[in-house]
């Protein structure tokens, strides 16, 4: 079996024929090829997709039936397309999951999804680039790898500031720039002694190399761009600890510039809102959180002086208290019924605010738990809420009628 896509990772289509074709799971079928452009899972990168198309122009089972077919007639639903949904490498050989069957002995034309290969060896070339000046300038091993659709991961073991990373970006991007040449092959066993080259697990087998001169030289099963210039541009989009490491978020070609056209939309959107300069806008949202803070600051305590001139109009007293306030936020609630219990209005003391049959409430006493009337009152009034020691707090799923009612006769039975 010629894996194709290793001397020629850009092949989009091939000619090839079907080995074997055995039924897998979920309905579909492991097909084996005398040669493949189909890259399987392996090394961090994804496998391919695509179609596989039964040809009739090419081998013994397509030529008699190409003659039957009349004008204008099309080809029966024996050769129609399967589409490629996985790719795998099992025991050397790769198995091409299908969604249809493909008799042995017939010629296929595979066409690979070039667009999601494309990103695959732009991502996989960015990330070597990136990994092996890691390696260069800190000594860290890439430990994990992982290639989305939209977004590379990568694991280090070891850490690196944001501003390190960015440094890397610059000198990766340098890299991307100078349009080096990627080489790939099998070194010689004498050769392969010779060369220090990264690795990211114990290899058994031949070798494959992949160099990148002045970047990175790393033992790879991979597909790469052929110059780093492909790779357009090389982002870090996030870095945060991971295990004993960072893992960092790498965006590389039109990946990274999607990631740049909608982070500007944002940046625009925030501006304007903001009325700020684009590249000051972190600095307008900074004043704008401490104006908001010192605003609530402000309301609370206007709130205070309205709790109080409000307290100082209710007699003390030792029994319970019962206050209905009109939508007043659970914070402030929350204030009034502290207050209420410390001026000594009543004990224990039932905040609430709302309408109609929800209210939310706030449960206090000066000295005695009010876990046990929270439990009664949740029961009796279909609450929710909780609370330990002296406060409590929670909605209560009644109208204040009912409320009234379980505070003045029920609560205290
Ligand atoms: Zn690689």
């Amino acid at each position: 079996m010629e894996k194709l896509y290793e001397e020629q990772p850009y092949i989009k289509e091939f000619d090839a024929k079907v080995l074997t074709c055995q039924p897998g799971k979920n309905d579909l079928y492991l097909i084996a090829l005398d040669r493949t452009g189909f890259y399987p899972e392996g090394g961090g990168q994804p496998f391919d997709t695509g179609i596989l198309r039964q040809n009739r122009d090419k081998g013994e089972a397509g030529q008699g039936s190409e003659s039957t077919l009349l004008e204008g007639q099309r080809p029966e639903s024996t050769l129609a397309d399967v589409r490629v949904v996985e790719v795998h490498e099992k025991d050397g050989q790769i198995l091409h999951y299908t969604d249809g069957e493909l008799a042995p002995g017939t010629w296929v034309h595979g066409v690979i999804d070039w667009e999601r290969r494309r990103r695959h060896m732009e991502h996989h070339t960015g990330e070597h680039i990136y990994s092996g000046l890691v390696h260069r300038h800190f000594g860290y091993d890439n430990v994990g790898f992982h290639m989305g659709q939209d977004m590379v991961t990568i694991d280090f073991n070891g850490i690196l500031t944001m501003e390190q990373a960015m440094e890397l970006e610059e000198e990766a991007n340098s890299l991307v720039r100078a349009n080096i040449p990627v080489e790939a092959w099998y070194p010689s066993s004498e050769e392969l002694h010779n060369l220090d080259y990264r690795s990211k697990k114990e290899l058994t087998g031949p070798v494959r190399i992949v160099r990148i001169s002045g970047g990175d030289i790393c033992a790879c099963c991979g597909t790469h761009v052929k110059y780093t210039g492909e790779v357009g541009i090389i982002k870090i989009t996030g870095l945060k600890k991971y295990k004993s490491g960072v893992r960092l978020d790498m965006l590389c070609g039109d990946r990274a510039l999607r990631d740049y056209q909608k982070k500007q939309d944002q940046v625009m959107r925030i501006s304007n809102l903001l009325s700020a300069k684009q590249g000051e806008t972190a600095k307008a949202v900074e004043k704008l959180k401490s104006e908001s803070a010192a605003l609530k600051q402000q309301i609370g305590q206007l709130y205070q002086q309205i709790f109080t001139l409000r307290c100082s109009k209710l007699p003390e007293r030792e029994g319970p208290l019962l206050v209905f306030e009109e939508e007043l936020p659970p914070a402030q609630l929350r204030q009034f019924c502290i207050l209420l219990c410390q001026e000594k209005k009543g004990s224990p003391v039932l905040a609430c605010s709302g309408r109609d049959t929800e209210y939310y409430y706030v449960l206090g006493s000066m000295g005695e738990s009010v876990e046990l009337y929270t439990k009664k009152l949740n029961g009796l009034l279909h609450g929710k809420g909780s609370g330990k020691g002296l406060m409590a707090q929670g909605m209560i799923a009644a109208d204040r009628e009912e409320i009234e009612k379980v505070w003045h006769e029920e609560l205290w039975r």
